[in-house]
């Protein structure tokens, strides 16, 4: 069945959904986006993207296209018209179609941006079977560019770094910078080591993400100690257990990293209990 989308201003089915050829996101990744779930016909952190959104959209001199009432408006929308009960909710704002290719930006009080949502429907989103045994990682060199904090749609190089894992028989790849873990190819790492829950701080270096944040409190709530700081590929290795989070894999734990199993290679006590929590939790706030 087809989807109803968002587009500029009109929900559309999919397939009369269109962009221009001109449109800067196209041509030069020159965009912005959002990824939200949905549990039980909710948004999950709802706040949280729309905060982040819009820092993405000043760090690259794009004005809102709209505030943060109508964004929540059409999201619940979108929920509501394609009867999604878990998935997620693409979000992605590019600074428009100036009608010509041209490095230096458009004027913005005549090109206006192009804003399109769209939903993801994943039922057992929440109970995944997966995250009962653990995903495996591959190391990978850390390529991109210098502002990772901003949630731009330049995803090339984690789309390649998800075929490099595929061809090795991993799900995903961590990614290495001066011999430190920046993150996976969409997600924050984390390793534990001693009841001690470790992870990058944050900088430039990486997407401040959004499960993250809400990880990182509720790990604090629940008594667990927190270390932000860099850890080493080996470091990882050696750990008790090692997890990742994003808003689509909620916390997901990693059982192997370069073919080296983590702790005893299955998911381990703290990744467990912290996606337990971060799941109770943000049902309960989902608005
Ligand atoms: N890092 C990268 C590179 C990502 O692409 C993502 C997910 N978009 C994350 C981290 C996790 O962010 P969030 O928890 O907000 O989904």
């Amino acid at each position: 069945m087809s989807r109803t989308v968002y587009v500029n201003g009109a929900y559309l089915a999919e397939e009369d959904a269109t962009v221009s050829i001109f449109d800067r996101g196209f041509l030069m990744a020159d965009g912005v986006y959002e990824v939200t779930s949905v549990l039980d016909g909710k948004l999950i952190d709802f706040d949280g993207h729309a905060v982040r959104l819009e820092r993405s959209l000043n760090e690259l001199d794009m004005a809102s296209p709209m505030g943060k009432d109508e964004l929540l408006t059409i999201h619940r929308e979108l929920v509501r018209l394609n009867n999604i009960d878990e998935g997620m909710i693409y979000l992605q704002i590019t600074r428009g179609a100036p009608g010509d290719r041209d490095f230096v930006f458009p004027d913005p009080e005549t090109t206006k941006p192009t804003v399109v949502l769209f939903t993801q429907n994943k039922p057992g989103l929440a109970d995944s079977p997966v995250a009962k045994k653990g995903i495996k990682v591959i190391s990978i060199e850390d390529i991109r560019w210098g502002r990772r904090d901003i949630k731009t749609v330049q995803l090339l190089y984690p789309s390649m770094g998800k075929m490099m894992a595929k061809k090795a028989g991993a799900d995903d790849a961590w990614m290495i910078e001066n011999g430190f873990v920046t993150e996976g190819t969409s997600n924050n790492a984390y390793i534990v080591k001693d009841g001690a829950i470790i992870t990058r701080g944050l900088s430039n270096d990486i997407l401040h993400g959004i499960t993250r944040a809400a990880v990182l409190r509720f790990a604090d709530e629940a008594q667990y100690k927190v270390i932000e700081r860099n850890f080493t590929l080996e470091e990882a290795q050696q750990a008790d257990e090692a997890f990742i989070t994003s808003a689509s894999t909620f916390v997901m734990p990693v059982v192997e990293i370069d073919g080296h199993p983590v702790g005893t290679g299955t998911p381990g006590q703290v990744a467990t209990r912290l996606r337990q929590v971060y799941l109770e939790e943000c049902k309960k706030n989902a608005i």
